[in-house]
């Protein structure tokens, strides 16, 4: 992992919702340098925003399952009108997304939104950015602006600059594209310096994982607003996962990227999870909840593995929220590795699950006992750690499991006995 980049850094909210900080480490306005925030966790309502209790059921569902910032559509002036009620009413900083008509954006800072994204590509004229900066100015709101490469449009009077910067990117794939990108980031930015406005944050968001790697390295060496990294466009669930997965976790890994969004044609509440679930997998975040692990299954299992894996994930999720290891295995084989590591685990024998807590063997149980018992064990774990009694992580005893290639006897018979015994020697499985 590379160090963060520093940014400027730009505050979303208010006093009755919070305030997410996004970027940070150069200094602020008043010269005291800034500490860089949490990488944040974006998203985006699916319903209408002039459904007002909808679209704050949704907003509130989305910020329970951990969203920082959640960004909503104002096509038109029943949804700016909207916001007046819906921020009342829900404990998140709220973005209003303005495309082609800049007077959503005012309409929406009078309704009290907490931050306006506006595209280059479809608000273009000078006078009308300029009314939308002063206003978000007076209020002390920032602004994202978002260059989607579906959106950007070609202007004459920018072809020389782009032809000096399609020279630079030439050995790029997306050369060409790249510079229209920085030359409309460019071109738009000096109208928000000559009105001396600094509270911004950048996006450029491609379909093309590639393409948006190279956009965001490139505007991270020209620019010092925090980035608001995305795919746009990723697709359904199934192939958006790879796709931003691919994009933003290459970006974070390098340093780049302040807060995110990963966009699914899908529920919303995906983009969240999986968001939350990039930057644990980073360490960009602490861990809020289970961290799960369960091995892929094969030949050799020996319980349900995929039913019980969904189960336990299910029971947990709103019932744990120290974030303690896990472990599901199917089998003896890596069971016992998998178990050693992790604070509570089962691993399958025989239709049976035996059941460790930070290395002790606490509980042998059929199949259709496996889930209560080890979600009860987690409950026990947790309030044991909230009251200070075991520590995440602190493994007391060495897992040795029975041995299944013949020294010990049966190894299945011993898991079905629940003798699952501790050795002084490490277990070699012939073959493996
Ligand atoms: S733990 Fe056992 S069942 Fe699961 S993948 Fe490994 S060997 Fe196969």
């Amino acid at each position: 992992m590379q160090a963060r980049r520093l940014t400027k850094q730009i505050s979303v909210g208010d006093s009755r919702v919070g305030i997410i900080r996004i970027g940070g480490g150069l200094p602020g306005r008043d010269g005291v340098a800034t500490l860089p925030a949490p990488v944040s966790v974006q998203t985006m309502t699916a319903g209408y925003t002039w459904d007002i209790d909808a679209c704050v059921r949704e907003i509130n569902k989305l910020a329970a399952a951990g969203a920082d910032v959640v960004r909503v559509a104002v096509p038109e002036k029943k949804d700016t009108e909207a916001l007046k009620h819906i921020i009342p009413q829900v404990s998140v900083p709220i973005v209003a997304d303005v495309h082609f008509h800049f007077q959503r954006a005012l309409e929406a800072v009078e309704s009290g939104v907490h931050k306006i994204r506006l595209n280059p590509g479809n608000i273009q004229d000078r006078d009308q950015v300029v009314e939308v900066i002063r206003a978000c100015k007076a209020k002390g709101l920032p602004i994202r602006v978002g260059v989607n490469e579906g959106s950007i449009i070609e202007r004459k009077d920018k072809q020389k600059r782009m032809k000096e910067l399609g020279k630079v990117f030439s050995d790029h794939k997306h050369g060409y594209l790249l510079a229209i990108m920085i030359a409309k980031l460019e071109e738009y930015l000096d109208i928000f310096y000559e009105e001396d406005f600094h509270d911004i944050s950048i996006s450029a968001k491609s379909m093309d994982a590639a393409l948006v790697v190279d956009a965001y390295t490139e505007i991270s060496r020209r620019f010092d607003h925090p980035l608001h990294l995305g795919v746009t466009h990723a697709g359904p669930k199934e192939t958006g996962t790879i796709r931003s997965v691919v994009a933003l976790g290459g970006l974070l890994i390098n340093g780049i990227g302040d807060t995110i969004r990963i966009s699914y044609a899908n529920d919303p509440i995906y983009e969240v999870e999986d968001g939350l679930e990039l930057l644990y997998c980073l360490g960009l975040r602490e861990r809020i909840g289970v961290d799960l692990i369960a091995c892929p299954t094969c030949g050799r299992i020996q319980v349900d593995l995929f039913t019980l894996i969904q189960d336990v994930r299910k029971a947990l999720a709103n019932r744990v929220t120290v974030p303690m290891k896990v472990a599901v295995m199917g089998c003896i084989v890596n069971g016992p590795g998998e178990a050693e590591g992790a604070d509570v685990a089962v691993f399958a024998g025989d239709r049976r699950g035996i059941i460790y807590v930070q290395g002790e063997k606490v509980a042998n149980v059929p199949e259709a006992e496996i889930l209560d018992r080890l979600l009860a064990e987690c409950l026990a774990f947790q309030d044991r750690v909230r009251r200070g009694e075991v520590k995440l992580g602190d493994k007391k005893v060495q897992i040795i499991p029975p041995d299944p290639s013949g020294d010990l006897g049966s190894g299945w018979e011993k898991v079905a006995a629940g003798d699952v015994q501790r050795k002084d020697v490490s277990l070699t499985v012939k073959g493996l």
